[in-house]
Parts: structure tokens; C-alpha cells; sequence
């Protein structure tokens, strides 16, 4: 048992990977030094030696010449060691980081070797560095001592690794085996064969990702019964044939059905809906609300902020109540006696569809049977939260998530292998591209006149402010100082100014809100409670104030806010004078196209995957050698093959695949990361 469990951990300090390598095949003279070079090896003759007295102890100088030139090594730590061990007048290569000071380079404690190295010695040519922590630090493991303990595993173990890919799949690919890929991931003979051990070893990483990702998808399919809804019946023609108040736009059927043909079969859906905002994805949840219905089952809404379920709730029932049918809204502000009959009036099966803000995912929130859900806005809900709606019911109901964050498909493909996907991607017609812009204050009185020519038209504003912490003070200084120069410039009668923000009642806010919905007020003053899926297609300018402080998605979605009407709609986009470089790409960018698809691509690489979908999905992108924003090729190959050898051999009890089999099951074993529903 010892022996397996020491296997164990060796097998993990071979997967621990160098995070960088030092090229010790290339020389520099002291006459091509410069400073901020990286890491770099010189040749030379040590000197001389002195001690410099200073402040606390000594420091050690060498004088370190070559042919071209010479400079100084500087220790100030074991000097005495040193003094006592070094040849003046030996050759020595050092390797390090070198400084300038005034005319002379300095390199501090460098690594010395004699020159040429002793041939016993075994001194890579390209050298590991692994990440170092300060645990590893303080047990006083360098480098070396990791870089000596993996060459002795290797050394002793290397033989006995098991590869763990199919043969014809390694060749397929030109992928090299495992022993020789973790030999060559620590000590690579030349950086060709460095490349080759990082790819092998990042397919196999994606790989497996995807196998796992596939294996649960197949076992919901199998094992996790849904509700079968075989009917599609009254109240959906009702509703296609004499109440739709628009013609669908292709994207929108093509997902309706992809919907319908899971919601037939008899497996429970779990779909991800993507759709840029604006595509109109709240039609398709109606439609998939009029199939519950048909099939005699309840659906609920879920929206991640109390304004959205406000606005959903109106517009759903304005959509279903012609044919009858009954909606409700739960949010944590309706209370006592309206919560209790609500309550019994879902419990009764008289409520069709209940629209609410996480509040009901809440125990006391019983439905009588309740067969779908639909998510919105899923990038704010947590995996434990959505789980929550698998118990309101003895079979879990269909999921439906709606996200607006277009994922990117490398994304989507490693977070959501195994949900169904499908995509909104064309906007209804007729809408015009957001023309974007990007203005400092300078411009802000240029701003407040075009405003007015906007309001003149009959259009209406919003002005956004970040609030990336809803207690920072700060933040709201900046909202409600916004606030004050906007009423003084906008004054009354002419101009009502709404303002909506989170430290406000909700009443007060859906005041402010319906103000804004109504056309009474032609400004809307806002953080970014405002940012997801609120509609006023009147709506025609966004102007986001300090945009240099939000991410792009975020820009996107607030964007989004705008555009829905047929006139045409502007984006401000205010920054200080000087901005950093990442947000002078985020706000160019911006100006540059409307497509959310391609905006996530930027963000991907800006931000990396986790931050992308915030921290609640990032544990599950903890990837240690493929890289998401570079690797999407590799991914899809991976992700390919996973398909294929899960289709021929689900099981993997074909011979070829019994090594496969073994990797998997240990994998399978030591994590049990993924969750059916994420
Ligand atoms: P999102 O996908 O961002 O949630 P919405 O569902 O809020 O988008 O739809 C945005 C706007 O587009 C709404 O005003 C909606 O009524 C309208 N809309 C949706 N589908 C169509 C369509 N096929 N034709 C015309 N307008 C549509
Ligand atoms: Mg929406």
C-alpha cells in the first residue's frame, strides 16, 4: 500500500511542470550586455575578489572579465563560503540577471559553474524552472534540489510509466509517448523536442477533460429521466398562430426546435442558450413556458436581479395572459400575505409560470409540478443555486440557462462539454449597428449637446457609472456627484433625470425604473444594475462613464442596453486622459466592432478564462500545462477524439483501450470535478 501511495506522489512531482526554461545552449559577452535583459550566460575569468564593507555585514564583489570587456558579481549572502571556494584566475560560466549601475553591469548571486563543466556533472542545456512557492522556499528546495529529484525519478521510474493514449491515436497526431514526454517536459534536449513533449502533454490534459466532460453528458442521458413533452398543443399554436407579435428570425426557430426535440425525448434537458443580447431569447423561453403548459407541467424564470425579474414578469404576462394563462413574481421584496397566496396559488398548480429572482429557489417555494426551468443571465448564478431547482420536483425538471456573455467556443466546449449547446445568431432585422465611440471629460460638454439633439428626437439616455463595490464610498460619490452635474445641466421642467442604484428600496427603484420604461423621464443615471437584459427600445444613447474601469464584457453588455429599437442607437464611452494599455485596447475594441462573439475572443486572452467567468466556474479551468486562450486548436482535436473513441468503445473495453481505461478510471477516481448540472 506504501508503495502504491509512494507511486502517487512521484507520478504528481513528474506532473509538475517547469513553468519556464532557460536556454543554457546560448552565450553573451560583456560588450553585448544591456540592462533589462533577461536571464542570460557569459564566459569569463574571475579577477579578482574584494569585500566591501556596508551597513550590516559585507558584500563579496568579482571582478569578472572576457575578451570584450568585464563587470562585477556581487554577493551579499555566504560570502565567506564563497571566498574560501573560489579560483581567481579560474573560468567560470555565471548565469543570472545583470544591472547597470552608472557604466558597469552587475550581476547579483549568479549561478557559477567551472567552465567547461566537469563531464560527471550533469548540467542540462536547457534548464527547468519550476514555479516556486514560498513553502517550497522556506523548506529551502531551490531549483536545483526540485530539478535533481525529478532527473532521479525519471531516472528510476521513467521506465515503468505507463502511457496512457492509444497507440493509433499518438500516431494520428504525431503525438510522443509519455515517458518520453515527461522526460522531455523537464529536460528537454533542444527546444524542438520541448514542443513536442508540451503538446503531447497538453492533449493529453484537454483529453481527458473532455472524456470525462462526454462520460457524464451520456450518463445524464441515460440514467437521468426527464418529464416527456410529447405534445405540442393548444396554447402553443394559440399563441404561434394569433399572438406572436413578430415574425421569429431563423436562428430563433432552429433553437426552438433543437428545444422541442429534447424536451420529446425522454432525457431531461440540460441547454445552454447563447445569444447576444438583444437576439431575443426571452421569446424562446415563452415558447418553451406555452410547451410546459400543453404538457401540463409549471415553469419558472429565474433572473439574477430583482429589475430584470420586474421587467420579465411584464413582459411575459403581457405575452401569456391573453390566452388565460397565469404568471407570478417572486422576488425577496413581495412579502407576508401576497407571498402566502402566491405560494398557494404554485402549490395549487394555478400559477403557469413563475418569474422570480433566486428567491424562489427557496424551500418554502413549492410547486405542484413543475417541469421546466429557464435561467437568465446564467454568467451570475452559482452551481449550487441552479442545483437547487433539481429537488423542486421527484424528477429533476429540463434546465434551460440563457446567457448573453457569448462564450467562446473553446469555452463553452471545456466549461459545458457536457450541456447541450445551442446558439442565437442573428439579431432580429432591422437593427442598426451601435455606432461606438470613445471620449475623454474634454469632450464632455460636446457629449451633454449631443444628449440634448438625442432627447430633442424624442430618445432616451442612460448614463452608467461602475460601482465594482456596492459599500466602496468612493463609488457612489462618483454616481451621485454624475448625478448632480446631469440634473444641473438637464434641469427641470424641461428634463426628468431617473436614478437607479443598489443601496436603493426596491420599491423606489422600480419607481425610478417605470419612470424610465414609461418615457416620463428621458435620463436614466445608473450602475450596472442596470447592465442585464432591462428593455426600453426607446432607449438610444449609453453613455458609460469611467468605461476604463469595466471589462469588456461588461462594456458589451451595457451597450446592449441600447440598439433595441429601430432608431439609431450611440455608445459614449468617457475615460480619463491617460488610461492604462489594457484598457486602451479593451476601449478601442469597442469602438471597433459589435459582435460579442468576437469581443469574448479579446477578453479571453485579455483577462484568461477565469476571470472571464467569474470566480465561481475558474476552479474548474485550473489547467496545468494547456493554456485555453492558445491551445483551441488542440482542444478541438482533443475534444474530437474524445467523440470518436467514446462512440466506437464506450465502455473502453476494446484492447487498444485498456491502458485508456486504467488512466481514466484513476482519474475518474482521484476527482470528481464535474457536476451534472454546471
Ligand atoms: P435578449 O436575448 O437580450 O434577452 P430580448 O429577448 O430582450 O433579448 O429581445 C430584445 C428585443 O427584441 C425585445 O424587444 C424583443 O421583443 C425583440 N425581438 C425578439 N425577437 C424578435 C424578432 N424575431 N423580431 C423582432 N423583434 C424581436
Ligand atoms: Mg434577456
Amino acid at each position: 500500500m506504501a508503495e502504491v501511495f509512494g507511486l502517487h506522489t512521484f507520478v504528481d512531482l513528474l506532473h509538475f511542470f517547469p513553468f519556464r526554461y532557460v536556454d543554457k545552449t546560448q552565450w553573451v559577452t560583456i560588450a553585448q550586455l544591456q540592462p533589462h535583459l533577461a536571464e542570460i550566460q557569459i564566459k569569463g575569468t574571475l579577477v579578482h575578489l574584494e569585500e566591501v564593507p556596508q551597513k550590516r555585514g559585507a558584500r563579496l564583489v568579482g571582478h569578472f572579465s572576457d575578451e570584450t570587456g568585464s563587470m562585477e558579481l556581487v554577493w551579499f549572502k555566504g560570502t565567506k563560503w564563497l571566498r574560501q571556494n573560489l579560483k581567481i584566475g579560474q573560468q567560470y560560466s555565471v548565469f543570472g540577471k545583470v544591472q547597470r549601475f552608472g557604466s558597469t553591469y552587475s550581476m547579483p548571486h549568479p549561478d557559477m559553474e567551472v567552465y567547461p563543466a566537469e563531464k560527471t556533472q550533469f548540467t542540462p542545456s536547457i534548464r527547468p524552472i519550476y514555479p516556486s512557492s514560498e513553502r517550497l522556499q522556506n523548506a529551502q528546495i531551490t531549483q536545483k534540489i526540485m530539478g535533481n529529484w525529478v532527473m532521479e525519478l525519471l531516472m528510476q521510474y521513467g521506465k515503468h510509466l505507463e502511457e496512457t493514449l492509444p497507440s493509433s491515436l499518438l500516431e494520428r497526431h504525431g503525438l510522443i509517448g509519455l515517458p518520453q514526454a515527461l522526460f522531455h517536459i523537464h529536460f528537454p534536449k533542444n527546444l524542438p523536442l520541448l514542443a513536442q513533449a508540451q503538446k503531447r502533454l497538453k492533449f493529453e490534459e484537454l483529453f481527458f477533460i473532455q472524456m470525462q466532460l462526454l462520460r457524464n453528458k451520456a450518463i445524464r442521458r441515460s440514467k437521468v429521466k426527464g418529464y416527456p413533452f410529447n405534445e405540442v398543443g393548444r396554447y402553443f399554436n394559440e399563441f404561434y398562430q394569433n399572438h406572436l407579435p413578430f415574425e421569429l428570425t431563423h436562428a430563433q426557430k432552429r433553437v426552438v426546435k433543437e428545444i422541442r426535440s429534447d424536451l420529446g425525448s425522454n432525457a431531461q434537458m440540460n441547454r445552454l442558450l447563447q445569444g447576444d443580447v438583444g437576439s431575443g431569447k426571452t421569446m424562446v423561453a415563452v415558447l418553451c413556458f406555452l410547451m410546459a403548459v400543453d404538457n401540463g407541467f409549471q415553469s419558472c424564470l429565474v433572473a439574477p436581479t430583482e429589475i430584470l425579474a420586474q421587467q420579465h414578469y411584464k413582459g411575459v404576462s403581457e405575452l401569456l395572459s391573453p390566452l388565460g394563462l397565469r404568471v407570478g413574481l417572486l422576488t425577496g421584496s413581495v412579502k407576508n400575505k401576497e407571498r402566502t397566496s402566491l405560494l398557494t396559488a404554485l402549490k395549487e398548480g394555478e400559477i403557469h409560470v413563475l418569474v422570480g429572482t433566486h428567491a424562489l429557489l427557496e424551500d418554502p417555494v413549492v410547486f405542484h409540478h413543475l417541469g421546466l426551468a429557464v435561467v437568465d443571465e446564467q454568467h451570475r448564478f452559482g452551481v449550487a443555486q441552479r442545483a437547487k431547482l433539481w429537488h423542486k420536483n421527484e424528477i429533476p425538471p429540463h434546465v434551460l440557462v440563457m446567457t448573453a456573455t457569448p462564450i467562446p467556443r473553446t469555452l463553452a466546449m471545456s466549461l459545458y462539454g457536457d450541456l447541450d449547446i445551442s446558439v442565437i445568431d442573428e439579431l432580429p432585422p432591422g437593427r442598426q449597428e451601435i455606432k461606438t465611440v470613445w471620449r475623454t471629460d474634454a469632450h464632455r460638454l460636446k457629449v451633454f449637446g449631443f444628449i440634448k439633439q438625442q432627447i430633442a428626437l424624442g430618445r432616451q439616455v442612460y448614463v452608467v457609472y461602475p460601482l465594482i463595490n456596492e459599500s466602496q464610498a468612493m463609488d457612489y460619490k462618483d454616481l451621485m456627484d454624475g448625478y448632480d452635474s446631469i440634473t444641473r445641466e438637464f434641469p427641470m421642467p424641461d428634463y426628468q433625470v431617473s436614478i437607479v442604484h443598489g443601496q436603493m428600496k426596491s420599491e423606489d427603484k422600480a419607481i425610478e425604473m417605470d419612470r424610465f420604461v414609461r418615457g416620463i423621464s428621458q435620463i436614466m443615471v445608473a450602475t450596472t444594475v442596470i447592465e442585464v437584459g432591462v428593455n426600453v427600445p426607446n432607449a438610444s444613447v449609453m453613455v458609460i462613464e469611467s468605461a476604463e474601469r469595466f471589462g469588456l464584457s461588461q462594456l458589451h453588455q451595457l451597450r446592449g442596453r441600447v440598439g433595441r429599437g429601430a432608431d439609431q442607437s450611440y455608445c459614449i464611452l468617457m475615460s480619463a486622459d491617460q488610461v492604462g494599455e489594457d484598457a486602451k485596447l479593451r476601449l478601442h475594441t469597442m469602438t471597433q466592432t459589435n459582435d460579442g462573439f468576437a469581443l469574448s475572443e479579446v477578453d479571453l486572452k485579455l483577462r484568461g478564462p477565469g476571470d472571464l467567468m467569474g470566480t465561481q466556474q475558474s476552479g474548474a479551468l485550473q489547467l496545468k500545462i494547456a493554456d485555453l486562450t492558445k491551445d483551441q486548436e488542440l482542444l478541438s482535436l482533443a475534444r474530437g477524439e474524445a467523440i470518436k473513441i467514446l462512440q466506437a468503445d464506450p465502455a473502453l473495453s476494446q484492447t487498444e483501450h485498456v491502458l485508456l481505461k486504467k488512466a481514466f478510471t484513476s482519474i475518474l477516481q482521484h476527482k470528481n470535478i464535474w457536476n451534472y448540472i454546471s
